[in-house]
C-alpha cells in the first residue's frame, strides 16, 4: 500500500497494534526469563554437587547471556511503552531531536523509533553505541 493513501488514523491504529504486539511479546519473554532463572536457582542443571571450574564458567556464561537478553528486553519494553504514550499524547512519529516526521517505512520497521534515521545515526556515532539494539535502530 502506498504510504500516502492511508490516513493518519489508520497508520496510528496499525502502529499501535504493532506496539501492543511487541509489548505482549516482551512481557512474555521477561516472565519466561524470570521463571527459568527461578527454576535454575532451585535446581542447578549445569553444575554438579562438586562443580569443577569448567562447569561453573559454562553456567555463569549462560546466566550472563540470559541476563543480557533480559535487560535488552526490559529496555525495549520501556521504549515501546514510551512510544504508546506518545501515540496517546499525539506526539508519536516525530523525531525527538529535529521534530521532523519519521517516515512511515521506518516506523513500520521500528515502531518504537524516537528519532529519524539521520538523528539516530548522528547519535550513535556520538555515543559509539554498537550493541544489538543499535543495529535494530538503523532500520
Ligand atoms: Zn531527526
Amino acid at each position: 500500500m502506498n504510504a500516502d493513501s492511508i490516513t493518519t488514523e489508520q497508520m496510528n491504529d496499525e502502529l499501535r497494534q504493532q506496539l501492543i504486539d511487541t509489548r505482549d511479546r516482551l512481557l512474555r519473554e521477561l516472565a519466561e526469563g524470570a521463571q527459568r532463572r527461578q527454576a535454575e536457582s532451585g535446581f542447578p542443571v549445569h553444575t554438579g554437587d562438586v562443580p569443577d571450574a569448567g562447569d561453573t564458567s559454562v553456567a555463569t556464561e549462560q546466566a550472563d547471556i540470559r541476563n543480557a537478553q533480559i535487560s535488552r528486553d526490559a529496555m525495549e519494553l520501556r521504549q515501546v511503552e514510551a512510544a504508546l504514550a506518545r501515540l496517546d499524547g499525539g506526539t508519536y512519529g516525530y523525531c525527538m531531536d529535529c521534530g521532523q516526521d519519521i517516515p512511515l517505512a521506518r516506523l513500520r520497521a521500528a515502531s518504537a523509533a524516537e528519532r529519524c534515521i539521520l538523528c539516530q545515526s548522528a547519535r550513535e556515532r556520538q555515543y559509539a553505541d554498537t550493541g544489538p539494539l543499535a543495529v535494530a535502530r538503523r532500520v
